[in-house]
């Protein structure tokens, strides 16, 4: 049987999966990414030698037994990962934190946590928060984040040549066309791309923001997810101050309402090898609030970073004026996340009001074969590196299923599809003329060209 060329959009942890899956399972992919690398919200950044996350660094959940945590298992088997005794566990007691009070305190975390709303927090989001974010035996930090993951993950997805990986390449509108069947995506650059079913992986908040033109058009149900802001920063100082049993600093500033939280990476670096060579930076997050919009300028976020250090560590004074910030994300201003991560909001009562918001998603999906992944459609997972993979994996499976139940017209020539999109055929015949005195020529090198890929057999 043949099968369908399918577009994974979107190169995050999510569109990663499912093109993984749909490779496994004997299809041939198209992965558009925005940006020039994979990964997305995870990204790992290397400061002389040693490894930091602009974007995740932990493994949460792990203890979840209802939502397994496949990932420990592609941790360990498929990254050399022996056992999760190579990444630190987090107990609270070894959490040190600057604030004034409980209260204070709690606030600072779940806001941090969700980096989003807290009044309009799904109950069974808000459940799952209580009690289980101060670290806990399920949460795990990797020394080197998810890059082996990343690497492995490329790898496999470029060892038969049958995944295209185009990078630098922004998605702007999807088209499913109904006679044909196939689905048309235009990129910003203007190449214009057919395929026979399209897995999208593309942020909540890219889709919430309208930078996408979707037909038929996206479903309203969509907005029942949060997704707040977190910026993250990079501060390097002259040298290392910070006392080894000092895993974070948790502040809560009174001024904006806000929290920032202060990680010294060095805890669970020498819990690893206490020889390791010493990081002299730090590595903050910062939840803007949600409601307020509020957005710190980077000055004014290292004046209150270094007079919180200041309180803690006043002997280190000139040391700690010392600190500029070498690398920055703001994720909520991202062009391709805009949000920290998600969350449901409150009319997900529960698991049977996120299974029937699953299900009408599903009937939107199975109408036009566009399939989402990311985050934020993983119940209990959402907001998280698991979560993403988990949804990806499923939209292939649902994918897969939708595409056997309609019987596909799976054997079109290259030419038939070509000249299927009859309104489009301007642009068709430019691209035909193009790729005639082009046989070599690679998607995304022409503005205007229609590149077309036809169904392997
Ligand atoms: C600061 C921070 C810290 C975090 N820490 C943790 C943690 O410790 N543990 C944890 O489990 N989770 C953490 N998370 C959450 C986790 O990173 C995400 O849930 C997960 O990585 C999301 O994966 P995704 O594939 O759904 O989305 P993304 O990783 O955002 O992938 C989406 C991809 O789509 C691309 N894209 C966007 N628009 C377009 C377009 N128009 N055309 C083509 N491509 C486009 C993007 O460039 C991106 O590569 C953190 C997130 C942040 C921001």
């Amino acid at each position: 049987m043949s099968h369908p060329v399918i577009a994974v959009l979107g190169g995050g942890i999510a569109g990663l999966f499912a093109a993984r899956e749909l490779l496994r399972n004997g299809y041939e992919v198209i992965l558009i990414e925005a940006r020039n690398r994979l990964g997305g919200r995870v990204y790992p950044i290397n400061i002389e030698g040693i490894e930091l996350q602009l974007g995740a660094a932990y493994l949460h959940d792990t203890g979840d037994s209802e939502n397994p945590n496949m990932l420990i298992s592609e941790l360990k088997v498929e990254n050399g990962l022996q056992s999760l005794g190579q990444a630190v566990q987090l107990d609270s007691p070894e959490i040190t934190i600057i604030s004034e009070d409980e209260e204070t305190f709690g606030f600072a975390l779940k806001q941090m946590f969700e980096g989003c709303n807290i009044d309009r927090l799904s109950p069974v989001d808000r459940d799952e928060m209580e009690g289980s974010y101060e670290g806990g035996e399920d949460n795990f930090f990797l020394y080197d984040g998810y890059s082996d993951l990343l690497k492995d993950l490329e790898a496999e997805l470029t060892r038969n040549g049958k995944c295209h990986i185009l990078k630098n390449t922004v998605i702007t509108e999807v088209l499913h066309n109904v006679e044909s069947n196939n689905h048309f995506l235009r990129t910003k650059d203007g190449m214009e791309i057919v395929c026979g079913g399209v897995i999208c992986a593309l942020p909540i908040g890219v889709l919430q923001g309208g930078f996408l033109k979707f037909t038929p058009p996206l479903p309203e149900l969509l907005d029942r997810i949060n997704s707040g802001n977190a910026r993250r920063f990079v501060i390097q100082f002259e040298e290392n101050f910070v006392d080894q049993q000092c895993s974070h600093i948790i502040m809560h500033d009174e001024e904006t309402n806000t929290a920032f939280r202060i990680l010294n990476v060095d805890y669970y670096r020498k819990a690893k090898n206490p020889d390791i060579k010493e990081s002299n930076c730090l590595v903050v997050t910062y939840v803007p609030l949600h409601e307020k919009k509020e957005n710190l300028t980077p000055d004014a976020v290292m004046k209150k970073i270094k007079n919180c250090l200041k309180e803690r560590y006043e002997q280190h004074e000139g040391v700690i004026e010392s600190g500029m910030i070498i690398a920055e994300c703001d994720w909520g201003a991202d062009d391709y996340c805009r949000g920290g991560w998600s969350s449901f909001n409150e009319t997900i009562i529960d698991e049977d009001a996120f299974n029937e918001w699953f299900r009408k998603i599903n009937k939107y999906c199975e109408s036009c074969n566009i399939h989402f992944a990311g985050e934020y459609m993983s119940k209990g997972g959402n907001g998280t590196v698991h979560g993403a993979a988990l949804s990806g994996k499923q939209a292939a499976f649902e994918l897969e299923k939708s595409l056997k139940e309609r019987d596909m017209p799976l054997d079109l020539k290259q030419e038939e599809l070509f000249f299927s999109w009859s309104k489009h055929m301007l642009e068709a015949e430019r691209g035909r003329r193009y790729l005639e005195s082009n046989p070599n020529a690679k998607p995304g090198y022409a503005p205007g060209t229609v590149v077309l890929y036809k169904p392997s057999l």
